[in-house]
């Protein structure tokens, strides 16, 4: 990875990605799609064909890692990552995806 980023920042991350988690704010919309429910914003985390995560958050396209692509991360490889998502969760997650394309949400 090209970009730099402190330790200090790198904690703050690593910290809020095992918030996202905990608070079951990671939703795996396919193998290859993630729906990311922020604090305030929503975000789309992405694997690409040669397994690369990228996000659509200004985080992302800045420092080329964020608390997003680093919960997802982690999530794909905990073998349990899948039975976090339950139905509710999937409801939820269709309601905000029609919010997120219609622009209600910022990115
Ligand atoms: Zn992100």
């Amino acid at each position: 990875m090209s970009h730099k980023i402190s330790n200090e920042a790198f904690q703050r991350m690593v910290e809020k990605a095992a918030w996202l988690i905990s608070e079951g704010r990671i939703v795996r919309i396919s193998d290859i799609l993630y729906y990311v429910i922020g604090r305030r914003s929503r975000h789309l985390v992405k694997i690409g064909d040669n397994g690369d995560l990228t996000c659509s958050c200004f985080g992302f396209k800045s420092r080329g890692i964020c608390s997003h692509v680093l919960a997802v991360s982690t999530l794909r490889k905990m073998k349990e990552g899948v039975e976090i998502i339950n139905e509710i969760m999937q409801e939820r997650i269709r309601r905000e995806l029609k919010q997120l394309y219609r622009g209600e949400i910022t990115r």
